[in-house]
C-alpha cells in the first residue's frame, strides 16, 4: 500500500518524495492505526490525510476550525480530479441536505466539516451508515484545553464519535503542541505513543534576522528594492501603521495591498486574493492577516514592530517559505515598540492574572531580540522542541561578525549593582549608575554613594544597556512582571557572582576595540 501512496504522491500531487514525517504518519494510517502528526507550518500536513484518503476505500472526514479555508482546500482537490466537498454554515440548508445525501451515496473521497457539524443527528446518521476511510482532526491542538486555542466544540466531537459505531483510523495533525497538549490529544483520541510522529518545529529554510538601530523605512526600502518580484508580508502592530506604510509604499511605486480588521470584508478579500494570485507583491497587514492563508511562495516576512509573544511571531514569520525555499524572517527591533505592546496588554479586557502571563511572554519576546544565541534554536527551546538541534548557521546571530568576549567581570558588576539598588529599578537607571552618571534620578536616589557607582564608566551607557539586556535574555537577570520592568537577580546569578561561571557575549567590532583598549592599559 505504501507503494500506491508513493505513486499517488507523484501522479496526483506532482511531488517526487515525501517530506520528513509524512511517510511515517501515512504508514500508521494505512495500517488502520490512530496517529498524531506534529509538524511545523508548511511541513505538509494535508498530504498526511489526503494520500491515505485516496489509498483507502470510502470517504475521509476532515474536521477543521478554519471555515474560510475549506472552500480553498476543496477547490484544490477538485482541480486535481479528486471528488471533495465541504459542509459548514456558509452554505444554505438545502445545499447542506443535498451534500449529505451525496455523502451517503459515497460520492466524495473527502468531506471537510466544522466541529459543530457533529451536533447534528442527521450528520451522525450519515456517518454511521457510510463507509469511512479515515477521520482527520486538522489543527488538533484546539481539542485540548491546555492548547492556546481551545475550542469546546472540538472536544465534544470526541463524545459524538462514540455514536458512529465502528470507527476508521483517526488522524490528528497540529503545528503547535506542548507536552500537555500532546498527552491530551493522545488520551482523547486513543493514540498510542508509538503512533505519534513529531518532526519538531524547526524550519530549516527560514533565515531569522533581527535588525537593530536602523531607520525602519530606509531598511524596508533597500530590502524590497533588491527583490522586485518576490512576494513578502510586512506586519505592523496597529491599523494606523498599516495604513501609513501602505500609503508610503504605494507612493514609492510598489504593487502593495493592505489588510486589517478595520477594513470592509470585501476590501480584505480582494487584497488577499490579489496577493495570493501574485497581482500584488507586498502585503502590509496587522496580525489579522494570515490564519490559514496557503501561499507557498512568500519569500520574506518583515515585522515592522515587535510582536506580542514568540508564539505569534513564529506563526506569522512562518508564513514565509512554505514551499521549502530559502526565505527571510526579519524583525525590526526598536525599544520603544515594547511600550506599545505593554499599552495593548494594559488596555485589553484580560483579567489581571492573564495580563501577568502576557507581560512575561512579552519579556521573552524582547529577550529573543537581545540573545546572541542561534535564533532558531532559541525559539525551539521556547517551544520545548524534542530535538537537540545544532545552530542553524543562517540566522543573524549565527552569521554575526563580531567578537566573542568574556564579560564575566562586567556581568558581576551589573549583578551586584542590581542587588545594591534593592532590585527595584529598571535597566535605564542601573546603566546610569554603572556609568557614573550625574542624572538627577541617580542623585535623588543617592546611588552615587554606592560602591558600584561608575564601575563601568569606560563603556558607553548604550553598551551597558546592551549588556544588561543580554544578561536578561540569557536568564542571569529577570525583569519583574507587570507594567514596570524592574530588574532582579535569578537563581542563575549566583554562580556568576561567585566566579564559578563565565559569561561571553558577541560584541560588535567597534565596541570590541574599546574593550581591548581599556584592558591594554
Ligand atoms: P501545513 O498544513 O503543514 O502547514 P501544507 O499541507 O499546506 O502544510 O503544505 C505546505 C506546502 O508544501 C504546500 O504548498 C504543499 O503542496 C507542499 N508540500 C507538501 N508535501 C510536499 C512534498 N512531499 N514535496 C513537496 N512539496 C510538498
Amino acid at each position: 500500500m505504501l507503494k500506491l501512496a508513493q505513486q499517488i504522491l507523484e501522479q496526483y500531487f506532482g511531488f517526487s518524495s515525501f517530506r520528513s514525517g509524512q511517510k511515517q504518519i501515512i504508514e500508521h494510517v494505512l495500517q488502520r492505526k490512530n496517529a498524531l502528526g506534529i509538524m511545523p507550518t508548511g511541513g505538509g500536513k494535508s498530504l498526511c490525510y489526503q494520500i491515505p484518503g485516496l489509498v483507502l476505500d470510502g470517504t475521509a472526514i476532515i474536521i477543521s476550525p478554519l471555515i474560510s479555508l475549506m472552500k480553498d482546500q476543496v477547490d484544490s482537490l477538485t482541480s486535481l480530479g479528486i471528488s471533495a466537498t465541504y459542509i459548514n454554515s456558509s452554505i444554505s440548508h438545502e445545499a447542506q441536505q443535498h451534500r449529505l445525501r451525496s455523502i451517503a451515496k459515497g460520492s466524495y473521497s473527502f468531506v471537510y466539516v466544522a466541529p459543530e457539524r457533529f451536533d447534528s443527528d442527521s450528520f451522525i446518521e450519515v456517518l454511521r451508515t457510510s463507509k469511512l476511510s479515515l477521520i482527520a482532526f486538522d489543527e488538533a491542538h484546539c481539542i485540548s484545553q491546555w492548547g492556546h486555542d481551545f475550542r469546546p466544540s472540538y472536544r465534544s466531537v470526541v463524545q459524538q464519535l462514540k455514536r458512529i459505531g465502528s470507527l476508521p483510523s483517526v488522524i490528528a495533525l497540529t503545528a503547535t503542541a506542548t507536552e500537555d497538549v500532546t498527552a491530551d490529544i493522545q488520551r482523547l483520541l486513543s493514540i498510542e505513543q508509538s503512533n505519534v510522529v513529531n518532526t519538531g518545529f524547526a524550519r530549516d529554510n527560514l533565515h531569522f534576522r533581527i535588525v537593530k538601530g536602523k531607520e525602519k523605512r530606509a531598511f524596508i526600502n533597500d530590502y524590497i528594492k533588491s527583490r522586485p518580484n518576490e512576494s513578502g508580508i510586512i506586519y505592523a502592530s496597529t491599523r494606523r501603521d498599516v495604513d501609513r506604510i501602505h500609503q508610503w509604499l504605494t507612493k514609492e511605486g510598489y504593487l502593495v495591498g493592505k489588510y486589517h480588521a478595520g477594513l470592509p470584508e470585501d476590501d480584505r478579500k480582494e487584497a488577499q486574493n490579489a496577493f495570493i494570485q501574485d497581482e500584488t507583491t507586498i502585503m502590509v497587514a496587522t496580525n489579522a492577516f494570515g490564519m490559514g492563508i496557503d501561499k507557498s511562495n512568500v519569500r520574506y516576512v518583515i515585522h515592522h514592530s515587535l510582536p506580542m509573544n514568540i508564539e505569534s511571531y513564529y506563526q506569522e514569520a512562518g508564513r514565509a517559505g512554505r514551499d521549502g525555499e530559502p526565505s527571510d524572517c526579519i524583525l525590526l527591533f526598536s525599544a520603544k515598540d515594547i511600550q506599545l505592546q505593554k499599552f495593548l496588554i494594559e488596555q485589553s479586557l484580560m483579567d489581571e492574572e492573564k495580563k501577568v502571563i502576557e507581560y512575561q511572554k512579552l519579556q521573552q519576546m524582547v529577550n529573543y531580540c537581545h540573545t546572541d544565541r542561534c535564533l532558531q534554536q532559541y525559539m525551539l527551546t521556547y517551544f520545548h522542541d524534542p530535538f537537540d538541534r545544532p545552530a542553524c548557521e543562517i540566522c543573524s546571530n549565527c552569521l554575526h561578525q563580531g567578537e566573542l568576549l568574556d564579560i564575566t567581570k562586567e556581568a558581576q558588576m551589573i549583578l551586584s549593582c542590581v542587588k545594591r539598588m534593592g532590585e527595584r529599578f529598571g535597566t535605564g537607571l542601573v546603566a546610569k549608575v554603572l556609568k557614573g552618571s550625574k542624572n538627577q534620578k541617580v542623585l535623588d536616589g543617592h546611588f552615587h554613594k554606592l560602591t558600584t557607582y561608575g564601575l563601568l564608566s569606560k563603556w558607553t551607557e548604550k553598551e551597558i544597556t546592551q549588556m544588561i539586556q543580554f544578561l536578561t535574555a540569557e536568564g542571569y537577570l529577570a525583569v519583574d512582571d507587570g507594567k514596570f520592568p524592574l530588574l532582579r537577580l535569578t537563581s542563575e546569578s549566583l554562580p556568576i557572582l561567585k566566579g564559578e561561571q563565565q559569561v561571553s557575549m558577541l560584541i560588535e567590532a567597534t565596541a570590541a576595540a574599546t574593550y581591548a583598549d581599556q584592558y591594554d592599559e
